[in-house]
């Protein structure tokens, strides 16, 4: 960072005063910095990620509670279910919140990004095109006259669909990289044509903090007076969060981030570190802060790592699980005389609860709902009631029931499916050395059915018994694409919390409809049965149109900034 990383000036109140930020973006409010939230849009582009609609809303939710300024719901010319998914978020977004749709300066784009928005509250066009010569050259094979043309087109056709109020963004792919004077070329063009919003993506994670801040600064200086300022950095060189630090410095009010920095490779600027770096440090950004709800964090983050299968490192900053963790004895004791010593936010003000009630202190429901507030979560009427009796079944399955089981429950929750196919039975044989056999019944669709296989290990075998159950039914059986499982607590009475990831049989390639399933218990074997058949009926549901599903990109996704 630039100067003034005073040591020990951690609650901003002491320190030097940093001469005060430029005055630019019309559109965002004095003294804030608007938070362009791209979780379900780039972060969901990161390898396997695919998320549902259904659950995309969920995110979208929990993105609310986050007060977030700006969510960009996803990229509705890429496939069906993404225009869905857009629209359904925009059509759901109230109170202030703006919804993006990203579309690419080409025909046909940005016509399908303004339908799934149009009915949005407060609208967000974010059309882009490549700047960079390497880009033009090799991806596009058209010139700088025609890029800057197409820029110029698609952003007054924007204008001119959604009228005078609604926000119009464009971003210059990989400007980092962009001849100087084309790239201030083409947002000046762009914002005479109608733009309100001009975005600096640093697409291939390429630049260094001081030098992004210095471009960032340019391009201030030539149109922040009449659009916004934004950046979108990517994390390839660690430096996501420092080169989006370093534009707010410089004037960028507007910055895109996602939740635990998920994004197409090395991911994006993370939002929580971006904020927290701004609440805790407020010297360095004078008159500057964040409308985010800091508390809602970990429920968010914890959230996105559920729903997409990605778990988050346990050294990653403000939301690992080691964040604000003190082992060693020195840091213990400093802590224990005061937490100042080594803590510069507490783990209240990113939402961890940071006590271990048992559920036999929770005292009936209120109890509960006060807890389960208390983790981020709002939940009240059936689904307090269900949440509450898996919690009561739970103390008798284990000793002790800990925020993480209550937390594993409420998420088992949000991906709740039409139930074409239920368990109702099932056992398994394994032992060392031999093969092992599975015999598992259900029913498909009212119809009793069971089968019995052989497999390498128990799950492999219930998972091809249940296989052969569904098949003479559905026409076809789950393909498991990726298994994993983890303990959510400690001990050895612990859940277990398993994630699959299937395929139809019947689909082939890189564009089939994939989904994922969760199953949550005590006893794997069960978790591992559950998270199939959870998986099994979101994809019986989108074949037969109960549940919209996002499909996974096919393989010609064009790439995005
Ligand atoms: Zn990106």
């Amino acid at each position: 960072m630039t100067a003034n990383a005073i040591p020990g000036n951690v609650s901003g109140g002491s320190g030097p005063k940093a001469t005060p930020l430029p005055r630019v973006s019309p559109r965002v409010p004095a003294g804030t910095v608007r938070i362009f939230d791209t979780t379900l849009r780039d972060g969901e582009q990161a390898p396997g990620a695919g998320l549902t609609a259904a659950e995309k809303l969920e995110v979208a939710r929990q993105l609310i509670r986050l007060n977030v300024d700006v969510i960009e719901a996803g990229f509705p010319a890429a496939s069906p279910g993404d225009f869905e998914a857009v629209q359904r978020i925009a059509r759901e977004a109230k109170g202030g919140v703006a919804v993006a749709a990203l579309a690419r300066c080409r025909d046909g784009d940005p016509q399908r990004a303004v339908e799934a928005i149009r009915v949005a509250e407060r609208p967000h066009l974010h059309v882009f095109i490549a700047t960079s010569d390497i880009h033009l050259k090799h991806k596009l094979r058209i010139s700088r006259d025609e890029a800057l043309e197409a820029a110029r087109h698609w952003v007054r056709y924007g204008r001119q669909a959604l009228g005078a109020d609604a926000e119009i963004e464009f971003s210059a792919e990989d400007a980092s990289r962009t001849d100087l004077d084309f790239l201030m070329q083409v947002y000046e063009a762009v914002v005479e044509a109608g733009a309100t919003t001009v975005n600096i993506p640093d697409t291939v994670g390429y630049a260094i903090p001081a030098e992004f801040g210095g471009l960032v600064g340019r391009v201030v200086a030539l149109v922040g007076r009449d659009a916004t300022v934004s950046v979108h950095c990517h994390n390839d060189l660690g430096l996501a969060t420092a080169n989006t630090l370093a534009a707010i410095q410089n004037g960028a009010r507007q910055v895109e981030v996602t939740i635990n920095g998920l994004g197409e490779r090395a991911g994006n600027a993370s939002l929580e570190e971006v904020v927290m770096a701004m609440r805790t440090r407020p010297t360095q950004f004078p008159d500057l802060v964040s409308r985010v709800q800091t508390e809602q964090i970990t429920a968010a983050s914890r959230l996105v790592s559920y729903l997409t299968g990605f778990p988050v490192q346990p050294n990653k900053a403000i939301v690992g699980a080691n964040a604000f963790a003190h082992e060693s004895g020195i840091h213990q004791d400093g802590m224990l005389k005061n937490p100042l010593t080594y803590e510069i936010m507490t783990p209240q003000s990113v939402g961890l609860a940071g006590s271990h009630l048992t559920i036999g202190k929770l005292s009936g429901r209120r109890g509960l709902q006060g807890k389960l507030k208390e983790l981020g979560h709002e939940v009240d009427g059936d689904a307090l009631d269900a949440i509450y009796r898996e919690a009561i079944a739970l103390a008798d399955a284990k000793k002790e029931v800990t925020d993480a089981d209550l937390l594993a429950l409420v998420e088992q929750r949000t991906s709740e499916v039409p139930q074409s196919v239920e368990l109702t039975g099932w056992s398994v044989t394994s032992s060392h050395g031999g093969q092992a056999t599975g015999t598992v019944s259900l029913t498909v669709m009212g119809e009793e059915r069971a089968a019995e296989s052989l497999g390498n290990g128990p799950v492999n075998a219930l998972f091809t018994a249940a296989d052969q159950a569904v098949e003479p039914v559905l026409g076809w059986h789950p393909v498991l694409t990726e298994y994993q499982i983890r303990a959510v607590s400690g001990g050895e009475d612990a859940q277990g919390q398993v994630l699959v990831r299937c395929r139809r049989s019947v689909d082939e390639g890189p564009g089939a409809l994939a989904v994922s399933g969760h199953g949550l218990s005590t006893n794997i074997i069960e978790a591992s049965l559950e998270a199939y058949l959870v998986a099994m009926n979101k994809l019986h549901g989108a074949e037969i149109g109960l549940v919209a599903d996002a499909f996974v990109a096919p393989a010609t996704a064009p790439t995005l900034p």
